[in-house]
């Protein structure tokens, strides 16, 4: 058995981060260890369920007095208030009260779902986060971040909510399709090109083995990347200003992800996002794109749009971006692989630079 902890410590208590490979015949200990209660609400989409429902829910029902698993649809489009309310309506009929523990196990969807009903069940009740995607794992799952998506936008309702733990298993992304994995790399490459340059210079060194899912490689990328993204959100819990160096790549990634009417997943949005913020990041002396595009390509992650994009509703969805302050957006742009920094780009040269880009990109 092997257990790595990483330590997140927000204003109130601190946490842990455990990076395990043993879970799923351990289950009920690690959960016990984490909260102890005679109480779990599992929150899983149906996918999940499917796979690893029964397995976890029978594991932790030895001695504790109810357990109960409660799924919802798969996909983003289950991220609204009407399935927080659902979810919590459900729970008060099956008899939880506030000693509960609800388990949120899952992809990101379900990590920003389950946490915001524990947020609000009952004023709040304990939270153990367990991601099962890539994604999750390295990003979604760590920093306390709660939310749903509103007809406006994505994720422009939430809350705050630091779980009590977040177990993070390995082995759960063997059954993980291969577009979620991939999908999950983009914010690999992200954390390594904001924080750390020897990072990005070991997934390059491994990329082959990462894409075969080494376990012991992925184990070292997965540690390393959450440690950063940990560090990052430790020194900075509530965004009011270094956290928003996770949003590298994110700006134009989210304009071309909602164009797309989000049949992009998010990681291909954010990888031409951090293409787009790389050769903007040229104009003030960045000359390392080409090597960040290489991996991201080898990622099998598209690094330009497959055709052009309205430029108007781009800017438009840049601008009303809930990370855009004042009117003014601030681009994080790479001063080199591993150090970034803000640059402040007005509406004009922004437009002049989206056509640039359709240009590199031959589109
Ligand atoms: P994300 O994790 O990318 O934010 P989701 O929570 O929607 O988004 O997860 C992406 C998809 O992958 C969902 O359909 C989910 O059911 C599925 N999924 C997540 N983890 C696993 C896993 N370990 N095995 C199989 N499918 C998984
Ligand atoms: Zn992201």
């Amino acid at each position: 058995m092997s257990i790595l902890k990483v330590n997140l410590l927000p204003r109130d208590y601190s946490y842990q981060v455990e990076i395990v490979d043993d879970f799923l015949d351990n289950v009920r200990d690690y959960v016990r260890q984490a909260v102890k209660t005679d109480q779990y609400a599992i929150i899983a989409d149906e996918n999940i369920c499917k796979i690893y429902g029964a397995k976890i829910k029978n594991q932790i029902k030895k001695g504790a007095r109810k357990v109960e698993l409660i799924s919802f649809p798969a996909g983003e489009k289950s991220k609204n208030w009407e399935k927080v309310g659902e979810l919590a309506r459900k729970m008060i009929q099956l008899g939880f009260d506030r000693k509960c523990c609800i388990i949120a196990l899952g992809g990101g969807v379900t990590g920003d779902l389950a946490g915001l009903v524990a947020s609000v069940f009952l004023r709040g009740v304990a939270l153990i986060q367990i991601p099962t995607s890539l994604l999750a794992m390295v990003d979604s799952s760590i920093g306390g971040k709660t939310g749903v998506d509103v007809l406006e936008g994505k994720n422009l309702m939430g809350t705050f909510y630091q779980p009590r733990k977040v177990i993070t298993n390995i082995s759960f992304l063997d059954t993980l399709p291969e577009s979620e994995f991939l999908n999950g790399l983009a914010e690999v490459v992200k954390h390594s090109v904001i924080w750390d340059r020897s990072h990005f210079l070991n997934i390059a060194g491994n990329a082959r083995q990462i894409l075969k899912r080494d376990p012991i490689i992925l184990k070292k990328i997965i540690t390393k990347t959450i440690q950063i993204k940990a560090e990052i959100v430790m020194k900075d819990e509530q965004e009011a200003r270094l956290r928003r160096i996770l949003n590298f790549g994110h700006t134009f990634g989210h304009a071309i992800e909602a164009q797309s009417k989000y049949k992009l997943l998010h990681g291909q949005a954010v990888a031409m996002g951090m293409h787009f913020a790389c050769r903007l990041a040229e104009e003030f002396g960045f000359s390392e794109t080409e090597k960040i595009i290489r991996l991201l390509k080898q990622f099998k992650l598209p690094v330009c749009p497959d055709k052009n994009y309205d430029h108007g509703r781009l800017l438009k969805k840049m601008y009303n971006d809930k990370k855009s302050v004042r009117g003014k957006i601030y681009f994080v742009l790479p001063k080199k692989i591993g150090e970034v920094f803000f640059a402040e780009v007005d509406e004009c040269n922004l437009r002049e630079h989206l056509r640039s880009f359709q240009e590199t990109c031959g589109i």
